[in-house]
C-alpha cells in the first residue's frame, strides 16, 4: 500500500470492529486504506439497490470487490433489491439530489446495514458515502444515526472522511487503482438529471462502462 500521512483513527466507545457500508470503490478506497493504516478490523457491506441500470451496478460492485480482495478485506454482497427501491421512490422521481428521495435512499441502505451489523456482532457502522463532496454529510449522518438507534449499544460513526486531505487522497487512490469513474450518483433519476444537464451544457450523454480514472485524462 502506498503510504500517506494520516492521523490514527479510533472507533467510538473503544470499539475496534466496524461494518462499513460501501457505495463504490472510488469513495471507499481512501476510507479502506485509512482504516487499514489504523489497524481497525472492518468488513465491507455492499448494499446499493439504488444503482441503475444493472450494468452500472455490476461494474461498481465488481470494482469494489477487486479492491477488497487486494487487501483481503471481507466483503458482504447483499441483495440488489431494486424493485423495493423503486417502490419506495414512488412520488419522489422529480426530487433534486440531497432532497427527500436521497433521505429515503440512505435510510434504506443504512437500515439494512444496521440489521446485518446487529445479527453479526458489529457494534459500530459507518459508510463511505460521506466522503463525496456532492453529498450532504449532515443528511447522511442523520440517516446513519437513525438506522443504528433501534439497537442497544450500536453506534453510527460520523467520522468526516473528507478532512485532513481525505478528499484528495480519494482521487489519488482512484487514479492509482484505475477505478471505474461513475459520473452520476446512482439511481435512474440521477442518471436522467445528469444527462439533461450534460445535454444543456453541450456535452455527450453518459456512456456507461466507459470512463475510468487515469492520470492521462
Ligand atoms: S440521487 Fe443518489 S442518493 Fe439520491 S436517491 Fe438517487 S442514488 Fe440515492
Amino acid at each position: 500500500m502506498q503510504t500517506f500521512e494520516r492521523e490514527k483513527l479510533y472507533l467510538p466507545e473503544g470499539q475496534n470492529k466496524l461494518l462499513l457500508h460501501s457505495c463504490c470503490a472510488p469513495c471507499s478506497g481512501e476510507v479502506m486504506e485509512a482504516l487499514l493504516s489504523s489497524e481497525i478490523d472492518f468488513t465491507i457491506f455492499f448494499y446499493n439497490p439504488n444503482i441503475h441500470p444493472r450494468k452500472e451496478y455490476d461494474i461498481r460492485k465488481d470494482e469494489n470487490i477487486r479492491f477488497a480482495e487486494k487487501y483481503n478485506i471481507p466483503f458482504i454482497d447483499a441483495d440488489y433489491d431494486v424493485d423495493e427501491w423503486f417502490k419506495r421512490a414512488r412520488g419522489m422521481e422529480d426530487e433534486p439530489e440531497r432532497g427527500i428521495r436521497c433521505t429515503m435512499c440512505f435510510d434504506m441502505r443504512f437500515v439494512r446495514t444496521a440489521l446485518y451489523a446487529h445479527e453479526h456482532g458489529f457494534n459500530v457502522i459507518s459508510s463511505s458515502l460521506g466522503i463525496s463532496r456532492w453529498k450532504n454529510m449532515d443528511q447522511i449522518n442523520d440517516c446513519g444515526i437513525r438506522a443504528a438507534a433501534p439497537y442497544d449499544g450500536m453506534t453510527y460513526w460520523t467520522f468526516n472522511w473528507r478532512k485532513n486531505g481525505g478528499s484528495s487522497r480519494m482521487i489519488e487512490i482512484s487514479k492509482r487503482e484505475e477505478f471505474y469513474q461513475q459520473e452520476y450518483c446512482g439511481c435512474a433519476y440521477s442518471l436522467r438529471d445528469t444527462n439533461n444537464w450534460r445535454v444543456q451544457n453541450g456535452r455527450k450523454k453518459i456512456n456507461i462502462g466507459v470512463q475510468y480514472y487515469s492520470d492521462e485524462k
